[in-house]
This record gives C-alpha cells, sequence and structure tokens, in this order.
C-alpha cells in the first residue's frame, strides 16, 4: 500500500444472507465503524442481486458510508436474457461497484475471459467501478505457470479499456487455492503477484495507470493477517469473502491501521 492510493476493502457476500440478514448485517457494520475509517478506507458490501434495494435503502436512509456494490451482472442493457441482471439495473439502484470475473463464476457458470472483457466494459459504460478477479489454480502455481495465467487474464481483461477507466478501477488477485479453503497466499507471494498485476498494466497502459489502478488481495482475509498483506508495496486492499459475513469479523479487517 502506498499513500497515494487509497486503500478498498470489499465484502463479497456470495450466497449468503437474505434481505433481513443484509440489512441486520450493514446496519450493524455501519455502528462498528466510526466517521474516520472512511477517511482512511473505501469500504463496500456486495449482497446477492435479491437483497440490493433493501440495502440500498438502509444505505440512504442512514447516510452510510460504506459503498453498495454487486457480485457479477450481465453484458446486455435488456432483452431475452434469462436469469440475467443488466448493469443498466445496478446503476439506478445507486450500485457503485461491480466485481466482475469471479473465479467462481469462471468455475460453475462459464464466464470466459471475453465474457469478462465485456462485463467490465457495460459496468464501466454504466458509471460504475468494476473489481475485476484474477488469479491461479493450484496446479497452476505447482507448475509454475501462476504468473503467465494472471498475465494473460489481466490483457484479456482490459482489452480495448481507455486509460482513464483503467486508472480507475479495481483489480483483485486471488489464488484460487486459498479462496474459502483457510489458505493464505504468503504476504511476500501476495504481493509479488500483485506487483506481476501492477506490471502487466504498466506494459499496456503505461506507469501513471499501473501506479493508480488499486489491486486487493483476495483468499481467506480475516482480522489475523490483514496487517501484514496491507504492509506489502502493491496491495491496496482485499477482497473478503467469509469473514465479510460478520460485522465484527468485517469491522475488524476494515480497521486493520487501528491494529
Ligand atoms: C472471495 O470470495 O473472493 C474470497 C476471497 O473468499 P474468502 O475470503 O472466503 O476466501
Amino acid at each position: 500500500m502506498t499513500e497515494t492510493r487509497k486503500p478498498i476493502i470489499s465484502g463479497n457476500w456470495k450466497m449468503h444472507h437474505n434481505h433481513f440478514e443484509a440489512i441486520q448485517t450493514v446496519q450493524k457494520l455501519h455502528y462498528r465503524l466510526e466517521n474516520d475509517d472512511f477517511d482512511l478506507v473505501d469500504v463496500s458490501v456486495h449482497p446477492p442481486f435479491t437483497d440490493i434495494r433493501s440495502v440500498q435503502t438502509v444505505i440512504e436512509a442512514d447516510r452510510m458510508k460504506i459503498e453498495l456494490g454487486a457480485q457479477n451482472c450481465f453484458f446486455e442493457e435488456k432483452g431475452p436474457f434469462t436469469g440475467e441482471v443488466s448493469p443498466t439495473m445496478l446503476a439506478k439502484l445507486d450500485v457503485k461497484l461491480v466485481i466482475i470475473g469471479h473465479s467462481e463464476r469462471r468455475q460453475f457458470f462459464g464466464d470466459t475471459d471475453e465474457w469478462v472483457n465485456k462485463k467490465l466494459k457495460a459496468v464501466l459504460g454504466n458509471g460504475m467501478i468494476p473489481i475485476l478477479c484474477c488469479g491461479e489454480t493450484l496446479e497452476e502455481r505447482e507448475a509454475g505457470q501462476a504468473e503467465s495465467k494472471v498475465d494473460s487474464q489481466i490483457r484479456s481483461g482490459l482489452d480495448g479499456l481507455i486509460p482513464d477507466h483503467v486508472s480507475d478501477m479495481v483489480i483483485a488477485y486471488e489464488p484460487i487455492w486459498a479462496i474459502g479453503t483457510g489458505k493464505t497466499a504468503t504476504s511476500g507471494d501476495a504481493q509479488m503477484m500483485c506487483a506481476k498485476v501492477r506490471s502487466v498494466v504498466a506494459d499496456v497502459y503505461g506507469n501513471d495507470v499501473a501506479q493508480s489502478v488499486r489491486i486487493q488481495y483476495g483468499g481467506s482475509v480475516k482480522p489475523g493477517n490483514i496487517v501484514e498483506l496491507m504492509n506489502q508495496a502493491d496491495i491496496d486492499g482485499a477482497l473478503v469473502g467469509g469473514a465479510s459475513l460478520d460485522a465484527d469479523e468485517f469491522a475488524a479487517i476494515v480497521q486493520f491501521n487501528q491494529h
């Protein structure tokens, strides 16, 4: 983390919390966090689609500084796409950030690099910020292919984007073997891979863009490992799954500066 990039910590709730539980969790998180925390860190929550309207309402009513996020969207604005949600619909609900290309989407729902690229463009075209996910499997890591996998995911994901858009976006490096497993990459490995992501952005868009894009680490982030991760030069935040479901645990991660 450098002084010039504001850290961003995002909670990916995946398919957890119905809309009542979502309201309770975001309210509890709001009470646990201080106004000053938001001067130091951007905080977003990414509930399931069915919760978004409810969470939007409480965020607005209580003037919370927590930002509303989504976990995915389709790239078309409207049409015969049964079961999909469009970026326009999310923007209308004041969604600010959308996770795109999460490994679970790629693995279970067939999101390809080409779709990820189209989704990024659609999110940006609707004035929202994408969190582009990348990361290698255990087999790829053991075969020495971690860097080349991430390199190609970033190049194809960002294909055709304008530099201003890339500067403002967030990229999450998430080794797939560390997601939901309790295994975290060592802070050294996480730093090395996040530096690799930044170097690919620099190669395509130049150093200014690379220095401004924010890079999160994701994979079993907890209150006990966040400080060491955030001390790394190229880690600007975290994408948190399991530990974001509990407001106390997530607040402790957000308040990593106070540990
Ligand atoms: C994630 O959902 O992107 C994630 C990193 O999950 P967890 O923190 O549970 O490993």
